[in-house]
């Protein structure tokens, strides 16, 4: 199916229906001006060529307008976020009502436990994959002491088998069958940053649900990425950031899933703050909080509307796209990156990131034995722009927007002539 020549990458970008999408970004360039290899969308996504089009829209309303930029604005302020929801439902496959732009990352991620871990004496653990995110983990063991536990009681890791680096659904169905009666929620990382692994996260689900334990996932790699269709999986939140494949720029704005059975439920616990009260009478400003139905009902503040442009300028090109052709692209792409390595024929180098294209997104985890940080640097001085993780992992993640076979057919050569 795929061929190692340079000729065969160029005619897969000819006959990529999504190949004009590349040129809707900025790439960025060394100093000689050539355009570098960028592999990695996964940290920080690539800037639209039309984000700025878009916040400089906002900064002449708020010149022009001043408050009244609140009402006034073409895309008036008040319900600026409300133009993010549709969009941004379809990429993680849910019902506009269930997502809401807000916040970052990890402070959904505590939002959503303040709602949705609701430890008793008995029922208080929660369940995260071994080498989870460490503000993900560090939340978590926050609100295992918030509420009184000992994380080393109360955090429950699924751990890879001893000389494995992928997690296995078994193990988890092994630590429900032994402590499901003491756990309360399952907080997983849908796509692993470090194995490029993605979890099952409908089985997953029902697997906590079927031992009465609340699920939430983390797409902080799977929101762009791969389609999680959030609805369907039944899982009770998610939390994911736009920066990374959402392209919406260095610490932009999260989103956040409540699902839909949630939506109306007056005794479940929340943090609150005006922007979640309802809409018609938010400015009356002495009634009781009468939360929005749906994720909506989640948010504090009035949000930043400069951050919130460059979120709509990125979903709207996802929007064009749409995420379906995206993961249809992606999975030729990093099958091609898959192929290109195998054929490297290299003894030192192993793939760490699942085999099967539906465990994984695009990322691929490239461990190379008995290597360390100055093949990395190599990589940088050759013009490729990837991640490292200790102690001998390079990471590298073909984005299907804006990455071209081409690119990959680089990256290949370029690590082929380091390790030679
Ligand atoms: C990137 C990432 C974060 C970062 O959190 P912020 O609150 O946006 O700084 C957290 N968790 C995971 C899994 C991530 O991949």
């Amino acid at each position: 199916m795929y061929q190692n020549s340079l000729e065969f990458a160029r005619r897969c970008d000819t006959n990529d229906p999504l190949t004009d999408f590349r040129n809707k970004f900025h790439i960025p360039k060394d100093a000689e001006g050539n355009e570098l290899i960028y592999l990695c969308g996964n940290s920080l996504g690539l800037q639209p060529k039309s984000t700025s089009e878009y916040i400089r829209k906002e900064l002449d309303d708020w010149a022009k307008l001043g408050v009244e930029g609140h009402t006034e604005a073409e895309h008036p302020w008040l319900p600026y976020h409300e133009f993010l929801t549709k969009n941004m439902a379809d990429i993680v496959g849910a019902r506009p009502s269930e997502v809401v732009v807000m916040n970052t990352l990890t402070t959904n991620l505590h939002l959503m436990m303040v709602s949705f871990y609701q430890p008793t004496a008995k029922k208080y653990k929660i369940v995260v994959e071994s080498d989870a995110f460490p503000s993900d983990k560090y939340a978590v063991e926050s609100q295992l002491k918030f509420h009184g536990f000992d994380p080393k009681d109360g955090l429950v890791q699924w751990t890879p088998r001893e000389g494995e680096e992928l997690c296995h659904f078994e193990d988890l169905e092994q630590i429900m069958t032994d402590q499901g009666d003491e756990i309360a929620l399952l907080m997983i990382g849908s796509t692993n940053y470090y194995s490029g692994q993605s979890f099952p996260l409908k089985k997953i689900t029902e697997l906590g649900h079927k031992f009465g334990c609340l699920v939430g996932f983390d797409l902080a790699h799977g929101a762009g990425n791969i389609y999680p269709d959030l609805h369907e999986t039944g899982a009770d939140f998610a939390v994911w950031c736009s920066y990374k494949y959402l392209n919406s720029g260095p610490g932009s704005l999260g989103g956040c899933f409540v699902h839909k059975r949630h939506a109306n439920n007056p005794k479940l616990k929340r943090f609150t703050g005006w922007w979640g009260h309802n809409k018609q009478t938010r400015f009356n400003m002495r009634h009781e909080f009468d939360p929005l139905p749906g994720a909506e009902g989640w948010q504090l503040s009035n949000p930043p509307i400069l951050s919130m442009a460059a979120i709509r300028a990125s979903l709207d090109i996802f929007a064009e796209a749409g995420m379906k052709n995206l993961r249809k692209k992606s999975l030729k792409l990093t099958g091609f990156l898959e192929f290109l390595i195998d054929q490297l024929h290299d003894n030192r180098i192993e793939i760490i990131t699942p085999r099967d294209p539906d465990e994984r997104g695009c990322q691929l985890s490239i461990q190379v034995k008995s290597a360390n940080k100055k093949l990395h640097d190599k990589l940088t001085e050759a013009g490729v722009i990837s991640d490292w993780r200790e102690p001998d992992v390079v990471r590298v993640a073909p984005a299907p927007l804006y990455n071209s076979f081409e690119d990959v057919f680089h990256f290949s050569e370029r690590l082929k002539h380091i390790l030679s």
